[in-house]
């Protein structure tokens, strides 16, 4: 059995966004579907590219500027058999920052780089660079409220094999160079064949302190079905930071589940 789940961001945007920005989960949820047939890692990849795409959401053509009304764009992807990853934060010139998370997951001498040098790195692996200016001009044309709305994507493919994907423009207006949840391992996602695939989603400085995406794959791991164990650390990260969000999750058996304490997280599954 294969399983999907894809989020797009919590948050709280006006209600006349919730709509499209469902609609842009669900057919990202379709991309990668189509492609699970290459496994989980192409599934959540596919995925997570496709919503890189949406002007709706804070990830690739939607992402958020920080104070200085720049893009500084963050990715991670990671597979379970392995715990191979792949990272980048803080890029402002790279198309897709999921492939570029993806050819330093490939590369495999690193798993997070940052800034400037994650840029020369997509120019040494070939992957697409744009003029930070295509991210700015479409803020110019569509300005947003501050909202999370991150994306990601995790999957089980049918032998069993799980993966992760993140992208994210951050929090909008953010301290030049702030990195959040989203690319580190253990906080903003984690993949374990024998735990289970959590992406997470909302106030990264709280999923940082708690480590919680690792903490809900441990509980996975412990018999927990992923629903529950995604409320418990939305109650954690409320209680002990006070900041809110969301996650998707699989167990290790691809049982799917999704939590949010903010007023709206567009998600999708697929089951097959
Ligand atoms: N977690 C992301 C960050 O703090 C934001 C989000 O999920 O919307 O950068």
């Amino acid at each position: 059995m294969a399983t999907l789940v894809v989020h797009g961001g919590s948050g709280a945007p006006p209600e006349a966004e919730w709509q499209p920005r469902q609609a842009a989960v669900e057919g990202a949820r379709e991309a990668g579907w189509a492609a699970m047939g290459g496994g989980a890692l192409e599934a959540v990849l596919a995925a997570v590219r496709r919503l890189e795409d949406e002007p709706w959401l804070n990830a690739g053509f939607g992402a958020v500027l920080n104070q200085d009304q720049q893009p500084e764009l963050d990715a991670a992807v990671m597979e379970g058999g392995q715990l191979r990853a792949g990272a980048v934060g803080a890029v402002k010139d790279v198309r897709h920052p999921v492939d570029l998370a993806r050819a330093v997951m490939e590369d495999g001498r690193h798993v997070l780089i940052v800034g400037a040098g994650a840029s020369a790195f997509a120019r040494e692996k070939n992957i697409e660079t744009v003029d930070p200016e295509f991210f700015i001009a479409e803020h110019r044309l569509h300005p947003r409220a501050p909202e999370q709305d991150t994306v990601g994507a995790v999957a089980r493919d049918d032998s069993g094999r799980l993966a992760v994907a993140v992208s994210t423009g951050g929090m909008s207006g953010k301290w030049p160079g702030r990195l959040g949840d989203s690319p580190v391992p253990g906080a903003g996602f984690y993949a374990d064949d024998r735990l289970g695939a959590v992406c997470s989603t909302g106030h990264g400085e709280g999923f940082l302190r708690l480590v919680l995406a690792y903490r809900v794959a441990e509980q996975m791991g412990l018999g927990g079905a992923p629903g529950q164990v995604a409320d418990w650390a939305l109650e954690e990260l409320k209680q002990r930071t006070g900041l809110e969000g969301g996650f998707i999750a699989i167990d290790s058996g691809g049982r799917p589940g999704a939590a949010f304490n903010t007023r709206f997280m567009a998600w999708a599954y697929r089951v097959g």
